[in-house]
């Protein structure tokens, strides 16, 4: 079984422009959200790598200073050739003392400036640092190239490997530079929160952008609309008058048709015709009037009528207008109403005409020996009113279009049984005008359940 609910009027259109405003604002903001995200992505990545790349650099130069200074020290692998116990630079032994430079060096405010250098054997073990502890960092087993890592007072370091060879050519070790990034990681946290906090901001202030552009763009289509709303009414109010004019003229015409009838019997194919001339225009009459009535619902420029209506007396008013159609169809068309009266308030005439046009239909609509029944339900704050038959039904393809004005399933078999296609438009219109709600429900070749939920009023 297929469902639709009529969620909107044409009356509503303006809702539907809102939400039409809102899912282009959000779409935009959403497009836009992530382009700022991946932006923030890649601008993160690429400021860490180059920062890394750079620090790297730096390192390898600072590394290939001091193996120049070191190379003559470099013998025999991993062993420092200390002449009478001098060196090149102040070199710190795991586990020992350290051994002075024979000359004051450059390197030792290096240090102090957030740098490190040590001397790696082959496995990668710490042999020494350069003015510093050299346990400062866990040894290096994997022989890893570059790589962040703290310290023993949790400060940050990059460190850098290059490999160091003997006098010989041979492999020595390993010297590893490193420098302090304390300050570009607050640098990073500092942009970290910028992004945190500027891009929801960027995101508001593009939200109400995005919610003007949106109703700038819609504004022409929504005057558009207007104004064939407005075109509508006014065609429809301005036929009117030459409509009825017409009625009134063929009526006259009519009955001196029939007089002349009654003596001249070559006037009855005269009259036939002005007879069906007759009925066209009372159709015209009739859609015209539907017309003016439908605008005028989805304008909400009609006025508002508060009746106190019983529904239980208007269901059986209105089974009792249709019974005899019902009958002569060999339809069994049956009420069954709560056990208490139900009121709402509003245009007592709409409101059966909503009724109307629902079970007409549901009895235009059901063959031979069919059932309709109309029901009528109370619940604590709304009525609900169900036209139900097990005629044709709808195909789920139709079912969402039934409501557009003049849409009619099968357009052949609809003209032949006069309908305009303006019925259920005219029902939601009202529906709607009530503030209520229409669904419906149907299977092909099953039948069909319209349900009408109408807002309760209750006595003060
Ligand atoms: P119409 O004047 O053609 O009846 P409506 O607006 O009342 O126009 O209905 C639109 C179309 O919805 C109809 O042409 C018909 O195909 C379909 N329809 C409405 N009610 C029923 C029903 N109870 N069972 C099957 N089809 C229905």
């Amino acid at each position: 079984m297929s469902k639709f609910m009529a969620g909107y009027s044409q009356s509503q259109h303006r809702q539907i422009f809102y939400r039409s405003r809102l899912q282009l604002s959000l779409i935009y903001v959403g497009v836009m959200g992530m382009i700022l995200m991946v932006f923030g992505y890649v601008a993160h990545v690429a400021i860490t790598y180059s920062f890394t790349r750079m620090t790297d650099r730096e390192l390898e130069v600072l590394g290939r200073l001091v193996t120049d200074r070191v190379q003559d020290q470099l013998k025999y692998p991993e062993k420092f050739n200390l002449d009478n116990d001098q060196t090149t630079v102040h070199l710190c032994f795991l586990k020992q003392t350290c051994v002075p430079s024979a000359k004051k060096s450059s390197l030792e405010s290096l240090i102090k400036n957030g740098y490190y250098v040590r001397f790696l054997s082959l496995s990668g073990q710490t042999i020494a640092a350069i003015y510093d502890d050299p346990e400062r960092f866990p040894s290096n087993a994997n022989l890893s190239y570059s790589y962040d890592v703290l310290d023993q007072q949790n400060q940050p370091y990059h460190l850098h490997l290059l490999p160091l060879k003997t006098t010989a050519g041979e492999p020595w070790g390993y010297l590893q530079a490193g420098q302090s990034i304390g300050q570009m990681n607050s640098y990073m946290v500092s942009l970290h929160w910028f992004m945190v906090i500027g891009i929801p901001l960027i995101i508001i202030l593009i939200s109400l952008a995005a919610w003007y552009l949106a109703g700038w763009a819609l504004r022409p289509i929504q005057v558009t609309y207007d104004r064939m709303e407005q075109f509508t009414a006014d065609a429809a109010h301005e036929l009117l008058t030459p409509i009825a004019t017409s009625q009134a003229i063929l009526e006259v015409a009519l009955s001196t048709e029939k007089k002349l009838k009654s003596v001249a019997p070559e006037f009855i194919k005269q009259q036939q015709n002005l007879e069906a001339v007759a009925r066209q225009i009372k159709r015209l009459k009739d859609l015209t009037q539907d017309l003016l009535l439908l605008s005028r619902l989805e304008r909400a420029a009609t006025a508002i009528v508060q009746q106190r209506i019983c529904l239980n007396e208007m269901v059986e008013d209105v089974a009792e207008e249709l019974m005899t159609s019902a009958h002569i169809t060999g339809i069994n068309l049956s009420v069954n109403l709560c056990n208490q009266l139900v009121y709402i308030t509003g245009n007592s005439q709409q409101i059966y005409r909503l009724l109307l046009n629902l079970v007409s239909n549901a009895i235009q609509y059901t063959p031979m020996g069919g059932l309709v029944s109309l029901e009528l339900r109370e619940s604590a704050y709304q009525a609900t009113i169900i036209v139900k038959d097990n005629g044709v039904g709808i195909a789920p393809e139709h079912l969402p279009r039934i409501f557009e004005r003049f849409y009619r399933v099968n357009h052949d078999r609809a003209r032949n049984s006069g309908g305009s296609g303006l019925g259920l438009a005219i029902s939601l219109a009202i529906t709607k005008f009530h503030r209520g709600k229409l669904t419906v429900q149907s299977t092909l070749n099953e039948g069909s359940e319209f349900k009408v939920t109408l807002p309760i009023a209750r006595l003060k």
